[in-house]
């Protein structure tokens, strides 16, 4: 199979501290993999706490002495807009990179470009349209609400859809006015290297934007204990989020923490089963299955079960799995042979936990490169490890249940709680069933769409706090009441 090398493919990536590219002061460096060839085409600067330093301060000057967050929010709101033109000005180039480093298809890493440049349009418009409240005691008192931005806001992002996600924390974070560092994550630096030119084109002021590469253990800890960053808006694993919430702690920084799930798909036996289907399909071999919203447990009623397994199955074997920057491909590469380990571990373990109805393996005729088929275990039971645990991959599991009383113990019996995905045509068992569900969000007879308005995160194990919306102003900002004796 041919590999896409996109042109002036960078050889090295450096941090931008203070409107500069810079290396590390120790001139430490980790290696960059691409997952289709799984050869190192780039290395780049593993931020210490030295460089962390550097980015903090110039972020603590840029917003002690800059213009950033003494801007009116329209002034703000129109860089922001800038920066969403240079963003789309450059989808292209931002999908070919994307699909390169991440292995995602390039149809969809085409969408995550264009959602990147509408979270920074988003939050342009929701500054400039905010109300704060003021609260009046006729002939007493009058109070209102003074918004400031926090500070310096420290961002650390995975490395599934890297740019789209750094965006919707770089978004609220500047149209707030706060200054930031972002730690993008080490398996996909590449397409992160873009937002100097993007910010620098847009006329960000100096020293508002900084980033440090590195490792999570090193770059990513040195932010969460600096104590000139009084915030930290976390997204990755929750065994990481935990971590960071020990190290915080000292500081009692504000936390926001978006973590793994365990999503379940629920079908009951009155859904239209083609949405059905193709939704669930959608929702688990979308983005690779590296999607932590991913619909990665599908609880289908008894009595479609055998035919929802069928034709489920039947379609998945169908996915078409390739070169990710092929127009053509559904599923591309895992991101990295780690992962790709990881998620291979899980389908052998499936083997006996389940009965395999499509994939298991490598897909014929692809034997280099992160290639996972499409995997559908059916008759998993709820204490089998890959009904419990994230496998973030191409990888599904079937359970059967037998009411809605069962359904919702199923739906629940897991330690996350982020998404869940509900398929009937009764509208008050819908409605009744997402009351009961443990989950941040819910889709009813829909795919995953996102309304920005919307709070976003989870609860349990999957999540701390919730942004979106004005949520995530209210994140970014400490809402200051004045009071006034009438
Ligand atoms: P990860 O937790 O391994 O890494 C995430 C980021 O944290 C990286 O930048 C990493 O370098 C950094 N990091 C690691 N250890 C650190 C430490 N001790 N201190 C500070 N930073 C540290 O996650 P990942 O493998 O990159 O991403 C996949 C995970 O992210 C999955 O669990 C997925 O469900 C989750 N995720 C959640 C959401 C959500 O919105 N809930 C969205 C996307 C991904």
């Amino acid at each position: 199979m041919s590999h896409f090398i996109p042109d002036k493919l960078p050889a090295h990536i450096r941090h931008y501290i203070d409107g500069g590219h810079a290396d590390s002061v120790g001139g430490e460096t980790f290696d960059v993999l691409d997952p289709v060839s799984n050869g190192n085409y780039a290395t780049a600067a593993a931020g210490q706490k030295a460089d962390v330093d550097r980015a903090v301060d110039a972020a603590t000057r840029a917003f002690r002495d800059g213009p950033w967050p003494r801007l009116k929010n329209r002034e703000r709101a129109r860089v922001l807009n800038r920066i969403a033109d240079a963003i789309e000005a450059r989808e292209d180039r931002l999908a070919e990179l994307e699909t390169f480093d991440t292995g995602l298809p390039i149809t969809q890493a085409r969408g995550q470009a264009q959602r990147a440049a509408e979270n920074f349009r988003f939050f342009a418009d929701l500054v400039v349209a905010q109300l704060d409240d003021a609260m009046k005691v006729p002939g007493a008192q009058l109070n209102y609400v003074n918004r400031k931005p926090v500070g310096v806001a420290g961002l650390i992002t995975p490395w599934n859809t890297p740019f789209m996600l750094e965006s919707w924390k770089l978004a609220p974070a500047l149209a707030s006015g706060c200054t930031v560092v972002l730690k993008p994550a080490e398996f996909t630096p590449l397409s992160a290297s873009l937002w100097a030119g993007i910010f620098e084109e847009a006329g960000l002021p100096r020293g508002v934007f900084n980033l440090v590469n590195g490792l999570g253990e090193e770059a990513g800890d040195a932010l969460v204990k600096h104590p000139g960053v009084p915030l930290i808006s976390f997204t990755g694993e929750t065994t990481t989020g935990q971590a960071i919430f020990a190290n915080a702690a000292p500081n009692l920084k504000g936390l926001s923490m978006e973590l793994g799930g365990k999503s379940p798909c629920v079908v009951f036996a009155d859904a239209d089963l083609d949405a059905a289907i193709d939704s669930a399909l959608f929702g688990v071999f979308s983005l690779n299955g590296e999607r932590c919203t991913a619909g990665s447990r599908i609880l289908v009623e008894r009595g479609i079960y055998e035919e929802f397994c069928e034709r489920y199955a039947a379609r998945a074997r169908n996915i078409v799995v390739g070169a990710p920057h092929d127009p053509a491909t559904e599923v591309g590469a895992l991101v990295h042979p780690e992962h790709y380990a990881k998620v291979m571990r899980y389908v052998d373990l499936g083997k006996s936990e389940g009965r395999l109805l499509a994939g298991g393996g490598r897909p014929p005729g692809l034997d280099t490169g992160n290639y996972v088929a499409p995997t559908v275990f059916a008759d998993v039971a709820p204490d089998a490890r890959i009904f419990q645990e994230e496998i973030f991959g191409p990888v599904v599991a079937i359970t059967p249940f037998e009411d809605d009383a069962g359904a919702l113990a199923l739906a629940n019996g897991v330690k996350y709680g982020l998404a869940a995905y509900v398929w009937t045509n009764d509208l008050v068992r819908a409605h009744t069933f997402a009351q009961g569900l443990e989950a941040g969000m819910v889709w009813l007879n829909s795919h995953n769409v996102r309304d920005l308005r919307t709070p976003f995160g989870g609860v349990k194990a999957s999540g701390l706090g919730h942004e979106g919306g004005f949520r995530s102003l209210d994140f970014y900002t400490d809402q200051q009441a004045v009071h006034i004796t009438l």
